[in-house]
C-alpha cells in the first residue's frame, strides 16, 4: 500500500498469507510510574491508557483510577472473564468491520508486566486459550521487565506463534526523559531491550517525535538507538498533548508548542531514512480522540498524512533506510 517504508499490514499478509488483525486487550493492569512509590506518571498520561475503540472502559469492566494506585484492585477472576469477553467482542467487531480471519492477542493498555508472576502465566494463558492466534504482543515499560517474565512470555513462542515485547522508549534522551516523567533512562531501555532479544522475542520500540525541547537531530539519536538494539518493530508517532496532563497545563502556559503536519512529516520522513530498511513500521501517527485531545486540534487523520508522508518521499525520492548508517 505505501511504497516508501516497510509497514507492517504488508509485512503481516507476506508472512501469514492473510491480514491480521489485532486484538487489543485491557487487561487490567495498573503501572509502576503512576502508583505512590512511582514518579508521578509520564507528563502525557491522561490514567485512560491506550484502549481500542471497542473496548471502551465502560465495557472493559475496569475502572482505572486517574489518581495514582497503590495496587490492582481487581481480582483475579473478574479480570479474566473480562479478557475472554474482550476477546469475544473485538473478534465479532473485526469480523464484521473488515472480514477478519486470522487476529493477534494484543494487550495493550497501561503496563502488561505489572503482576505476579502467576498472575501473568494465568492472565496470559487465558487470552491465548481463546482460539488461534498469530502473534502474541505485550506493551510494557523496560523497568517491568525481570527475566522470569521474559521467560514465561518466551514460552508461549514454542507453538509457532510471534511473540512481541513493545517497549516504550519515547526518547533517546534522559533530560528529555527526566522532563516528561518517565521514571526511566535510556540506559534502562536499552538493557532490557537486549534481555527481550536474549530470550528470542521480537522488539517493538516505541518513539514519540516533536517532544518539548527536542530538535530534529535528538530525534534521529533517537532513530539511531533503536538501530543499535536491531529492533524488528518501530511504533512512531507525533507528540499529543492529552487534556488534563501535566504536559497540558505546560502547553498553556507556553513552555513549548506541538508539531504542525509540515514540521511532523520533515522529521517523520528522516526518522523512516535513518532507520534499519529490515525494521517494521508499525505506526507512524497517533490517533488520540478530539475528545481528549488538548493540541494538536488540527491535523490530518491517518490516512491522509500516510498518502502525504507516502508523496513526500516518493517527490524526494527517498525510503526507508537510505540513511542508515550515515
Ligand atoms: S508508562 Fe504508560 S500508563 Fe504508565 S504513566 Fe507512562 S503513559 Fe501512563
Amino acid at each position: 500500500m505505501y511504497s516508501r517504508w516497510n509497514n507492517y499490514r504488508d509485512y503481516l499478509e507476506r508472512l501469514y498469507g492473510c491480514p491480521v488483525y489485532r486484538i487489543g486487550i485491557d487487561g487490567g493492569f495498573s503501572c509502576p510510574n503512576r502508583d505512590k512509590e512511582g514518579h508521578g506518571g509520564c507528563s502525557f498520561c491522561d490514567g485512560t491508557g491506550a484502549v481500542a475503540v471497542y473496548q471502551r472502559k465502560s465495557e472493559s469492566g475496569f475502572t482505572h483510577s486517574s489518581a495514582f494506585d497503590d495496587e490492582i484492585s481487581q481480582s483475579l477472576l473478574p479480570r479474566l472473564l473480562s479478557i475472554e469477553e474482550q476477546i469475544q467482542r473485538g473478534k465479532t467487531f473485526l469480523s464484521r468491520r473488515y472480514g477478519a480471519k486470522a487476529f493477534s492477542i494484543y494487550f495493550q493498555s497501561y503496563t502488561n508486566t505489572y503482576d505476579s508472576l502467576e498472575n501473568l502465566r494465568r492472565i496470559y494463558d487465558r487470552a491465548l486459550g481463546t482460539g488461534s492466534y498469530k502473534e502474541f504482543i505485550v506493551s510494557t515499560r523496560p523497568d517491568c521487565l525481570p527475566d522470569d517474565v521474559l521467560s514465561l512470555l518466551s514460552s508461549y513462542g514454542s507453538s509457532g506463534m510471534s511473540v512481541w515485547v513493545e517497549l516504550g522508549l519515547q526518547s533517546a534522551d534522559d533530560s528529555t526523559l527526566l522532563r516528561i516523567g518517565r521514571g526511566h533512562t535510556s540506559a534502562v531501555w536499552k538493557d532490557a531491550a537486549e534481555r527481550v532479544h536474549d530470550h528470542g522475542l521480537l522488539l517493538s520500540s516505541h518513539v514519540i517525535l516533536g517532544l518539548p525541547g527536542e530538535t530534529i537531530d535528538d530525534e534521529m539519536r533517537t532513530i539511531d538507538l533503536v538501530n543499535s538494539v536491531g529492533s524488528e518493530g518501530i511504533k512512531i508517532h507525533n507528540l499529543h498533548v492529552p487534556g488534563g496532563t501535566r504536559l497540558s497545563e505546560e502547553y498553556l502556559e507556553g513552555v513549548f508548542t506541538v508539531s504542525s503536519e509540515e514540521r511532523y512529516l520533515e522529521s517523520a520522513e528522516l526518522a523512516l531514512r535513518r532507520l534499519s530498511p529490515d525494521t517494521i513500521v508499525q505506526r507512524l501517527i497517533c490517533e488520540t480522540p478530539m475528545h481528549r485531545l488538548a493540541a494538536p486540534r488540527v491535523f490530518p487523520d491517518k490516512s491522509l498524512f500516510l498518502s502525504h508522508l507516502d508523496r513526500a518521499m516518493e517527490e524526494h525520492g527517498t525510503r526507508q533506510g537510505d540513511l542508515y548508517g550515515c
